[in-house]
C-alpha cells in the first residue's frame, strides 16, 4: 500500500511540534518524532480531527486536483447532500436552482453534475427493508462515515456484524452516474471519470481503499474547499441575474436536496455524531446496551457531513440547526418512486461484496505519544 493511499498528511515546513494535535487525536494516532508530527498510517481514521486543532495549518488533505479532469473524456462532479444543504439555506435560499449549480461546475469543466442525495434515498431504503425484514443485527448502523468504518474495524471488531451490508452513498451514486453517462454518451465507462466533492479527507480513503468493494466507482476526490471559492462566486453571479429576472416576472425554480441516510423513518433509530461520542456509544454497544434499537447514524464530525473538516471553516449551517435542517430537506424531493426502489432492493444492487474483517491498529509507541484522547 503506497503513501498516496492516505488522506491525511503532515506539512513538515508548518509542524511546529507543538503537540495539540496529539492531545486531540481520538485513536492516538499521532506522535512527535524529532521535533514534527508523524500520523501512525494503521492507526488514523481519517476523522480530520486535527486539521481542525492544529494552530499552523500543517494539516493536508492528499486530494486530486482539477487537473485531472484532462484525464477523461466525459467528468461527473458527484455532489454530496451537505453540499447543497449549505448553499440552499445559508447563502442563497431560493435564489439559485439545480441548473445553475450545474453551471457552475460545468465552467469549472465537469461535463455533468450528479446529486449524491439520489443515492441517499437507494441506500437509505435498503436499510429501511433490511430492517423491516429483519435481515441483520440489531441495531444496524450506517455505512456512510468511512472514518467510523475504519474506527470498527480497528477498535470494535465485534460489532462489525451490525455494519449495514451496502454500499455508501458515495459509491452508490458513481455507478449511478457512470452507468447513466455511459448510456447517454456511449463511452466506455473507464472513458468517464466520477469527481466526488468531498467535505471531509475520509472520503478520499474510502474511493482509493475501499471497505465495502474491491474497487471503487469514484475515479477523483477534490476537497470542497479548492472548489469552494468558484462555487460562491459563481451563485452570486447567478442569484443576482435570477432575481432581476423574477423581478421581470421569470421564476427560477428551487433546489432540493437530500440527506446521508435516505428519507423514511425506521421504526426506532438515532443519530450520533462527533468521533469521541461515537467512541462512547460503541463502548456502551459492546456492554451490550441499544439492542432495542433499529438503526444508528455513526458520523465523525460533530454535526455530521456539513462539519466535515474542509466545511469547517466556511460559514455552514451551525450543528445546533442541523437536526432541523436536514429533517427539512428529507421531504423536499423524492428520486425514485416505491416500486422502482423495491425492484433494486429486490436485485441486491448495491450490496457490500464482502463481509467486513478487522483490522488491528498498529501499536503506538508510548514513550513517543502525549495522548489525551479518549482512548487507545
Ligand atoms: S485519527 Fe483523526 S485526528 Fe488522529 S491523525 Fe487521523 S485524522 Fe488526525
Ligand atoms: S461525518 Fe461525513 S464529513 Fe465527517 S468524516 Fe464522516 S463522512 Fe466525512
Amino acid at each position: 500500500m503506497g503513501d498516496d493511499l492516505y488522506a491525511m498528511q503532515i506539512d513538515g515546513q508548518r509542524c511546529k511540534g507543538c503537540g495539540r494535535c496529539i492531545e486531540g487525536c481520538p485513536v492516538n494516532a499521532i506522535q512527535l518524532q524529532s521535533g514534527k508530527a508523524q500520523i501512525l498510517r494503521r492507526r488514523c481514521v481519517d476523522c480530520g480531527d486535527c486539521i481542525r486543532m492544529c494552530p499552523n495549518q500543517a494539516r493536508a488533505f492528499n486530494a486530486d486536483t482539477l487537473a485531472t479532469l484532462s484525464l477523461y473524456p466525459y467528468s461527473i462532479a458527484l455532489l454530496p447532500p451537505s453540499l447543497e444543504v449549505f448553499l440552499d439555506t445559508e447563502c442563497f435560499s431560493d435564489e439559485i436552482s439545480f441548473e445553475d449549480l450545474q453551471d457552475v461546475f460545468s465552467n469549472m469543466g465537469f461535463s455533468e453534475v450528479f446529486r449524491v442525495a439520489e443515492a441517499a434515498e437507494v441506500v437509505g431504503f435498503i436499510i429501511e427493508q433490511h430492517v423491516l425484514r429483519k435481515l441483520c443485527a440489531r441495531p444496524l448502523f450506517s455505512s456512510s462515515c468511512p472514518a467510523v468504518l475504519k474506527l470498527i474495524r480497528m477498535r470494535f471488531p465485534g460489532l462489525l456484524k451490525h455494519v449495514a451490508p451496502v454500499l455508501s452513498p458515495m459509491e452508490v451514486a458513481a455507478r449511478l452516474a457512470k452507468e447513466r453517462a455511459a448510456e447517454k454518451t456511449g463511452l466506455s465507462p473507464e472513458k468517464i471519470g466520477a469527481f466526488f466533492v468531498s467535505p471531509c479527507p475520509a472520503k478520499a480513503a474510502e474511493a482509493r481503499d475501499p471497505i465495502m468493494t474491491t474497487r471503487s466507482a469514484v475515479d477523483r476526490v477534490i476537497g470542497v474547499n479548492l472548489v469552494y471559492r468558484d462555487i460562491i462566486t459563481g451563485l452570486s453571479r447567478k442569484a443576482v441575474v435570477n432575481r432581476r429576472n423574477e423581478a421581470e416576472g421569470t421564476v427560477a425554480t428551487g433546489t432540493g436536496t437530500g440527506c446521508s441516510a435516505g428519507d423514511r423513518p425506521l421504526t426506532t433509530s438515532m443519530t450520533v455524531s462527533g468521533i469521541h461520542n461515537v467512541i462512547r456509544l460503541l463502548g456502551e454497544m459492546e456492554g451490550g446496551r441499544f439492542v432495542r434499537t433499529d438503526f444508528v447514524e455513526l458520523l465523525a464530525c460533530p454535526g455530521g457531513c456539513p462539519e466535515g473538516p474542509l466545511n469547517s471553516r466556511k460559514p455552514f449551517a451551525s450543528i445546533s440547526d442541523l437536526g432541523g435542517l436536514i429533517q427539512k430537506y428529507r421531504v423536499k424531493q423524492r428520486f425514485h418512486d416505491h416500486e422502482h426502489l423495491l425492484d433494486i432492493y429486490r436485485r441486491g444492487c448495491f450490496a457490500s461484496a464482502a463481509p467486513i474483517l478487522p483490522a488491528p491498529a498498529e501499536v503506538a509507541d508510548p514513550d513517543q505519544s502525549v495522548h489525551a484522547g479518549v482512548g487507545t
